[in-house]
């Protein structure tokens, strides 16, 4: 095959953009990423020869070697690792395959800001394009384990890169840069090994200096050896930070680093990380775990399922087990019975350390539940083993704390007499806590929880009780507020001899709704408000309902019940004009809709008809409108 010019991917040609304008305040950190990729390429050819060992002809030790040229002005990074065809390298150095990409890349549109562009590709990791920080021309030469064709890769980053025919001994790949003049200080030994210390001393094949004279030897200059094998007291935060940047592909700093040997009926080694920043895709169905499992310090995959459940897909790292067969072909991974007994030791394990932190330091577990309660609460719902565990170490805003409560701690608030949780789902914070809902509430001091996570919906209805307590729905059926004693003075009492005439008023606004409501009540969650909707005693949650409708799972609602408010003055001069034979006549049915129409655009609805609507409020408009 001749030599072919392809342009590169829109997304790929944007980043490429970002960095031939030096985002990264640190440019070294290329090499982190080139050596990174060797390592990743080395792991793949280890696993491969397991079933193939012809592959490991030319393999006699794996190692990624680094030769400075300083009167060529070239750095080439080379490994023996599995190699690419002409097509992979066409498709991994010219895409970008990551889940996500076009997220992320949406994310960036608009953002002139090079910090701002900055932090955000940080986080999402160029990889191999930062070699063009410091690179005006890259040559990629590699050779496919198996595969007798070298092929090569050019490119000077500016919209276009060259496949063509090459020449190469050993099977792997050898990426040379040509430095740019303003980035020579890489050209010197000690800036080298320096950089290689900084970031790369965890990788587990040795990365090599090749001498700069003749007569000199061969400078191994990291450690060398798989750091979750390491003794945890001869490892700095340092360097689980850098393996954690190389292993979970992420640039933040871990929120948590879980190091620890299991010896027993089954021996794994798990060197965990929860990151400190919600990666940009962790709602997107495709993302993989980023959890890796080596088999005697051999790496076997990255895409096990079986090995950690879809709630903790932010936990990233190594598990590392003697107890499962070399062999094991990745499919027969699914079904592995080791696998699943180190799945459940590890979700325990995460949890209890979740746990610790919370009651240790609860500001900085707050971070961590911003980042990520949202997805762990899909174990709730999916977790029937640890539901109860993830429902300890859950936390939740509410109406009369300012920061998170656990539920044991609004436990230990609730009034005498009560014997529900009580919540109530919505969008956000804001909006909820100006629900007329919750006025009744606040106005005897009883917590409500504050429900904005869409998962809410799904394990609170399936979830039922917490510690022998429902949970309670405070838009939905009887509020049951009487019964609950809170030494505050009972405001309706008052009201208490109204009844009679509140309950004609209550019928007489039903008779003009008819079936567009199920029902009009006389409310005891109301103070300031004159009405409020809510969903019947067995009906569907409100909010769910509306989450439901708008992802079209349901085309129709149920019919609501409307509340009101008895001690409000609107609704007291609706009850005097109800003698009022002609009066009642004129707009009674009037004002009945538009108790309704408030009620619903209070919830976030449509009136229910938009011209009848505004006929009424124009008519009952003039009525107030004396001059
Ligand atoms: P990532 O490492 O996150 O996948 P990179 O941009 O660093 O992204 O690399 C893109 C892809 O190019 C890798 O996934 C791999 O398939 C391929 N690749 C890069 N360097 C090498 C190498 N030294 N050996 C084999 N494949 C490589
Ligand atoms: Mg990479």
């Amino acid at each position: 095959m001749a030599k072919e010019t392809f342009t590169f991917q829109a997304e790929v040609g944007k980043i490429l953009d970002i960095v031939a304008h030096s985002l990264y305040s640190e440019k070294e950190v290329f090499l982190r990423e080139l050596i990174s990729n060797s390592s990743d390429a080395c792991d793949k050819l280890r696993y491969a020869t397991i079933t193939d060992s012809k592959l490991a002809k030319d393999t006699a030790d794996f190692k990624i070697e680094i030769d400075l040229n300083k009167k060529e002005k070239t750095i080439t990074i080379s490994d023996n690792g599995i190699g690419m065809t002409r097509d992979e390298m066409v498709e991994s150095l010219g895409t970008i395959a990551k889940s996500g990409t076009q997220a992320f890349m949406e994310s960036l549109e608009g953002k002139d800001d090079k910090d701002v562009q900055s932090s955000l590709i940080g986080q999402f990791g160029v990889g191999f394009y930062s070699a063009f920080m410091v690179a005006d021309n890259i040559t990629v030469i590699s050779k496919k384990a198996g595969s007798s064709d070298a092929w090569s890769w050019k490119s000077d980053g500016k919209g276009s890169f060259e496949v063509d025919e090459s020449q190469k001994g050993n099977q792997g790949t050898e990426v040379i840069l040509s430095i740019s003049d303003k980035d020579k200080e890489f050209l010197d030994p000690f800036r080298i090994e320096s950089v290689v210390k900084k970031y790369s001393d965890h990788i587990a094949q040795p990365v090599i200096l090749k001498p700069q004279k003749k007569g000199e030897e061969d400078k191994v200059l990291n450690n060398a050896s798989a750091l979750w094998t390491r003794d945890k007291k001869d490892i700095s935060a340092e360097q689980y930070k850098e393996f954690y940047h190389h292993v979970g592909m992420a640039y933040d700093d871990p929120w948590l680093t879980l190091h620890n040997k299991a010896e027993g009926l089954i021996s794994y080694t798990n060197l965990l990380f929860i990151p400190s920043t919600r990666p940009f895709d962790i709602f997107n169905p495709d993302r993989k775990s980023n959890l890796k499992l080596y088999v005697r310090r051999v790496f076997i995959t990255d895409d096990c399922e079986g090995l950690i459940p879809p709630y903790l897909r932010f936990v990233k790292g190594v598990i590392d087990t003697d107890d499962i067969d070399l062999n094991v072909s990745r499919e027969m991974l699914q079904n592995n019975p080791v696998v699943a007994k180190i799945k459940s030791a590890i979700i325990k394990r995460i949890i209890s350390e979740l746990k610790k932190k919370a009651n240790k330091d609860p500001e900085d577990y707050a971070k961590f539940w911003e980042a990520f309660g949202a997805v762990l609460k899909e174990g709730i719902h999916e977790d029937f083993t640890n539901r109860d565990k993830i429902l300890e170490v859950s936390r939740f805003k509410s109406s009369e704390v300012d920061k998170y409560t656990s539920l044991e701690e609004y436990i230990t608030r609730m009034k005498k007499g009560q014997d529900k949780i009580y919540y109530i789902s919505g969008e956000d914070v804001e909006k909820l806590s100006q629900s007329p809902h919750l006025e009744g509430f606040k106005a005897k001091g009883i917590e409500v929880l504050f429900m904005t996570d869409p998962v809410d919906e799904f394990w609170l209805p399936s979830v039922g009780k917490y510690s022998e307590k429902d949970f309670q729905s405070i838009t939905k059926g009887g509020a049951d507020l009487d019964k609950i004693k809170t030494g505050k003075k009972d405001t309706k009492e008052k009201d208490k001899k109204n009844n009679k005439s509140i309950d004609k008023l209550v019928a007489s606004i039903k008779v003009a709704l008819g079936d567009e409501v199920k029902e009009v009540k006389s409310s005891e969650r109301l103070t300031d408000s004159a009405v409020c909707l809510v969903a019947g005693e067995g009906d569907m949650d409100m909010h769910l309902e509306k989450l439901l409708k708008q992802h079209q799972q349901i085309d129709k609602t149920s019919q609501k019940v409307l509340e009101i408010n008895p001690s409000h003055p609107l609704i007291n001069d609706l009850l005097k004009i109800l003698d009022n034979e002609k009066e009642k006549n004129l707009f009674f049915d009037d004002a009945s809709w538009l108790l309704l129409d408030q009620a619903k655009i209070m919830e976030g609805q449509p009136v229910s008809d938009p011209n009848k609507f505004a006929r009424r409020m124009n008519a009952l408009m003039q009525r107030g409108i004396k001059i």
